[in-house]
């Protein structure tokens, strides 16, 4: 077995790699595949591109898990370097009050009463770059932003265009979260040299109702598309433990897949239940997901979406190293640096530096993205290329 894995070597970044999984039709598929894993993992590399089906997506959740690790490991090895983690670190802008009403978020207006939690104004410029800088000294490539809000209004468009360029001259990667963005916002941002923007789908469109009720799963998907068309790269993921099923997590991997091109950067975050809010009191008294079933998802997650960075977030505080280690195996390649995620706990930072260690995993350094990039449909092949404008 650990022969087999040494015949990937690292191959960073290769959009054109294919993975081998794409003919997974039974339960034997994986025996298949680890029969022919040693001579196909040459070949792969010509494969062309295929998009799994939901049923392909419900077997892959099927496999023993040992199969399932070292299929998402290998593939991990075909489209990016072993052994390395990109890092990011991030910083609520303006916390608490959102209107929104997620039901796992302390920072939904309408869970404050129970939850308590005290919502903060727009943090200055300057204390944001100031943070922006500790990150990157502590080994971060990529500063994330998150405010609470529905959707940055007019006034709230300079404060972030500010932020975006301040940050992105420190060297760093940028990334933002802040609610739901019209084709005008997002253009903004990109001309800014926005990295990336996060927009989570949470979880499948059928469970969706049992989440949010005051944004709509379309609505979500349109601001995803806005994004995309801007040039950005994509973050957008899911959390999982909510009460959903397998099918819904099928669902979601699925709904991944039928966009246009999968997010650059999948967080599979793992519930954290905060009491006070709809779904963490619920969680709280019913119990929680096995932990397996998050480390099946990071690993399908990899094989279906192979050229992302899938991205380990909330949850990760309350888990041992051997399931950290285990999700890295699972193709988990991107975690967040920092003792907070906007208002629930996280990793130390040295208990990270000591994983990694112990791991023995290497941090990416950041390449953040031209300005005024811009995405290219070519009408006749349909292929859609990102473009740099000259200044
Ligand atoms: S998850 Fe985001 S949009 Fe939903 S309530 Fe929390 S801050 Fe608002």
């Amino acid at each position: 077995m650990a022969g087999l894995l040494n015949i990937s070597e690292p191959n960073a970044n290769n959009h054109n790699h294919n993975h081998t999984d794409t003919t997974l039709n039974n339960k034997n598929a994986s025996h298949d595949f680890l029969a022919t894993l040693a001579t196909d993992a040459t070949n792969t590399k010509q494969q062309a591109a295929s998009k799994h089906s939901r049923e392909q997506i419900a077997q892959l959740f099927d496999l023993p898990l040992m199969d399932l690790l070292l299929q998402a490991q290998t593939i991990h090895r075909q489209h990016f370097t072993a052994n390395e983690v990109q890092i990011s670190t991030l910083l609520s802008i303006k916390t608490g009050n959102c209107p929104e009403d997620c039901g796992y978020c302390s920072q939904s207006g309408h869970h404050r009463d129970t939850t308590k939690l005290q919502a903060e104004k727009r943090i200055e410029v300057d204390k944001v770059i100031a943070a922006a800088k500790r990150a990157k000294a502590t080994g971060s490539s990529r500063f994330c932003m998150g405010a609470a809000w529905k959707h940055p209004s007019a006034k709230d468009m300079p404060y972030v265009v500010e932020l975006v360029k301040e940050v992105k001259a420190l060297g760093l990667e940028t990334c933002m979260t802040l609610g739901m963005l019209d084709t005008d916002q997002a253009a903004q941002l990109a001309d800014a040299g926005l990295d990336y923007y996060n927009h989570n789908l949470d979880t499948s469109r059928s469970y969706y109702e049992q989440v949010v009720s005051t944004r709509s799963y379309d609505e979500r998907l349109d601001t995803i598309a806005n994004v995309r068309n801007s040039g950005i790269n994509v973050c957008s993921g899911n959390i999982v433990g909510m009460g959903e099923s397998r099918d819904d997590r099928i669902d979601w991997v699925h709904e991944l897949l039928k966009m246009p091109k999968a997010p650059e950067s999948i967080p599979v975050n793992l519930l954290v239940p905060i009491q006070g809010t709809p779904i963490g009191d619920k969680v709280l008294a019913e119990g929680q997901l096995p932990v397996l079933e998050w480390i099946r998802t990071i690993a399908v997650t990899r094989i279906c979406c192979p050229s992302s960075y899938v991205r380990l977030s909330a949850g990760r505080e309350s888990l041992s190293d051997s399931e950290q280690a285990l999700a890295f195996m699972a193709g988990a390649n991107s975690f967040f640096y920092g003792d907070k995620l906007l208002t629930t706990g996280n990793a130390s930072q040295s208990g990270d530096d000591r994983l990694m260690r112990e791991l023995g995993l290497t941090k990416q350094f950041a390449a953040p993205r031209a300005p005024k990039q811009v995405p290219v449909l070519d009408a006749m092949s349909g292929h859609q290329s990102q473009v740099v404008l000259a200044e």
